[in-house]
């Protein structure tokens, strides 16, 4: 009998291509300037890859010359979750979907007005809505 966490990884395994899987579930980070939304000025909402859950619009969406798709607040409050993130000798603060717990990014106090927050997430955990 597999374990509950067994089950779940299973789950995400066979839902998840393996680059989702890994920064979804594994928490990676994608190399700057190789995703496929970093440099999208199209109008729409960015859901969540794993959930499907609304996550950023992209009035919120700025160029940060990061190299990641970066916004300075979440389409609503409750659909992000921040945890405290100490890996790699950093305080950071990590950013999930509130949904379904898949690692997007972090956010940093270094962003734009009105927020001035910077949520500095990877292309290959969300899923681009055009607006038609
Ligand atoms: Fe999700």
């Amino acid at each position: 009998m597999k374990s509950t966490e067994e089950s779940i990884k299973d789950k995400w395994k066979k839902i998840l291509t393996d680059e989702q899987y890994y920064i979804l579930r594994q928490k990676g980070t994608e190399s700057p300037f190789t995703g496929k939304y970093w440099n999208n000025h199209k109008k729409g909402i960015y859901k969540c890859a794993g959930c499907g859950t609304p996550l950023f619009d992209s009035e919120t969406k700025f160029d940060s010359g990061t190299g990641w798709p970066s916004f300075y607040e979440p389409i609503t409050s409750d659909s992000i979750e921040n945890k405290s993130d100490l890996s790699y000798g950093m305080v950071r603060t990590e950013v999930l979907c509130s949904k379904c717990q898949g690692h997007l990014g972090h956010v940093f106090n270094d962003g734009p007005k009105p927020t001035n927050l910077r949520y500095c997430i990877n292309s290959v955990a969300l899923d681009f809505n055009a607006e038609d």
